[in-house]
């Protein structure tokens, strides 16, 4: 999908400067020459940022901003200033724009604004799909959440290492699969991983002496001989 940009700025020059740049590196763009039509573009399609003025000819760009807030979501809002003395009030939280660029300002430098405030939509939304995926996983006594890092066994939290959880986590979403060793490494460690067989033992043997009952009789991780582990399906409530 395209990402597509709001100008609101009254000096035509500079707007449609900017929207040439805006469009070269693939974005849509709008201009309004006013607060007023840029209130009525923004309320009649989507947006995903707004650069704004600050001196426009029927209002200021801060009740402007202050209005496209009021909107809710996340915009990411960069303001063009003249005065760097509206600095303050411009970052201030009472309005909160996310960046600004004082004029004249060089255009490499407007683009490189642009693109790091999308990078952190991007981290952002990156996030929340990663949180909305998140799961909580039960098997027998064992509860995994996903979203909290957390492990329970019998309601007790269980503290493990980051890289026992992921292997946890990894058979847990692969139940009554069977994985060799050298899977386990390519899979949990990753594929530049500098371990070795062994290491996959001894991080086995530890999670299974923090969720395991007995771990010399697991209930959770399985050994099966000659191959490797898996995890047990067998207990789903
Ligand atoms: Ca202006």
């Amino acid at each position: 999908m395209r990402r597509r940009v709001l100008i609101i700025e009254d000096e035509p020059d500079i707007a449609r400067l900017v929207r040439t740049h805006l469009n070269d590196i693939g974005l849509d763009a709008d201009i309004a020459e006013d607060g007023m039509m840029g209130l009525q573009l923004f309320g009649a399609s989507e947006y995903h940022l707004v650069i704004l003025d600050l001196m426009l000819p029927d209002t200021d760009g801060l009740s402007i901003c202050r209005k496209l807030r009021e909107a809710g979501g996340y915009l990411p809002i960069l303001m063009l200033t003249a005065k760097s003395t509206e600095l303050d009030r411009v970052l201030g939280l009472e309005v909160g724009a996310d960046d600004y660029l004082t004029k004249p300002f060089s255009i490499p430098e407007l683009l490189a604004r642009i693109k790091a405030l999308f990078r952190r939509v991007d981290a952002l939304s990156d996030k929340q799909r990663e949180q909305s995926v998140d799961e909580v996983i039960r098997q027998g006594d064992l509860l995994i959440n996903t979203a909290q890092h957390k492990v329970t066994v019998q309601g007790k939290e269980v503290e493990l290492t980051a890289k026992e959880f992921d292997l946890l986590l990894f058979f847990a979403r692969h139940p009554g699969r069977v994985f060799s060793r050298v899977q386990l490494l390519d899979q949990v460690w990753g594929y530049n991983h500098d371990g070795y067989e062994h290491t996959v033992n001894s991080h086995i043997n530890r999670l299974r002496s923090k969720i395991e009952a007995d771990p010399s009789k697991p209930d959770y991780i399985l050994t099966v001989w000659g191959v490797g582990y898996k995890f047990s399906n067998e207990l789903r409530e």
